[in-house]
């Protein structure tokens, strides 16, 4: 799947700016920023708060447990953000509420120049917040986590990866699950045989088609025994149509 990229620009509003540095000093993402494929720029919204204490929360309207980020600072936050890293820029808010993302979802965001995403902590956002300033609640999973840091720079990870040349081997990204509607193939690396088990034989044969051919099967075949539901929707070929029917039929392994 391929489609045009633009996307070059983060802001990443948060009361812990610093947690970025997982992103920006490690692996993949860090060499790509080292390169300057992309920027960051982190805001911080405690720089928006009327006390001297730096509060950026308050006690909910009707009581009970927990706190709520406020929306006035969060708007002034990402106002800031959008100064920095371009005004037209979407606002992605990560909540438990939103959206699912997949990579189909990531892929029509490739197209924006610039992204800003915002982090919740607390119970999260007062909600005229995101009624007012946020276009997109994003949500990595029916899961509950204490802030939105670690989903946000998920998400940008994965934008980042699909950004043309930041993956050493051009190819990988398109290999990577997901990106072709289906799971990944299995891969092995020395030695041949690890306690007992040997790596399949067609891997060996140097035979660049066949190992071509296996790996489209293996790819096939693990979706359809792991993750069925992404079938429907994965553009498949008619000889990957041929292969489905015929396991259909006979339940056996390749
Ligand atoms: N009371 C909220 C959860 C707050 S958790 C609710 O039940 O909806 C605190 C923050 O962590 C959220 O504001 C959000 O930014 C982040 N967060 C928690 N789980 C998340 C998830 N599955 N996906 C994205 N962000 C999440």
């Amino acid at each position: 799947m391929t489609s045009h990229v633009s996307l070059s620009k983060f802001g990443f509003v948060s009361i812990f700016p610093e947690m970025i540095s997982a992103l920006t000093q490690w692996g993949v993402t860090g060499r790509a920023l080292r390169d300057g494929r992309f920027t960051i720029d982190t805001i911080d919204p405690r720089d928006f708060a009327t006390d001297k204490h730096g509060t950026v929360d308050d006690r909910p309207y009707g009581g009970g447990p927990g706190m709520v980020m406020k929306a006035t600072i969060m708007a002034q936050a990402v106002e800031q953000a959008k100064r920095q890293v371009g005004l037209n820029a979407p606002v992605i808010a990560m909540s438990p509420q939103g959206q699912c993302v997949n990579e189909h979802l990531l892929t029509s965001l490739l197209g924006q120049d610039a992204l800003i995403f915002v982090a919740g902590r607390y119970e999260g956002f007062d909600e005229r917040f995101v009624s007012q300033h946020v276009d997109l609640e994003l949500s990595v999973g029916d899961i509950v986590v204490s802030g939105g840091e670690m989903p946000a720079m998920m998400v940008m990870d994965s934008l980042i990866r699909r950004i043309p040349g930041v993956l050493g081997a051009e190819l990988s990204a398109e290999q990577d699950s997901f990106v072709d509607g289906l799971l990944d193939c299995p891969h092995y690396t020395r030695p041949e045989i690890f306690e007992g088990e040997a790596v399949p034989a067609v891997l060996l044969s140097g035979d660049h088609a066949r190992i071509a051919e296996w790996r489209t099967a293996q790819s096939l075949r693990r979706t359809l025994d792991r993750r069925p539901d992404l079938l429907s929707e994965a553009d498949l070929s008619e000889k990957q149509r041929r292969l489905l029917a015929r396991w259909d039929s006979v339940s056996d392994d390749i």
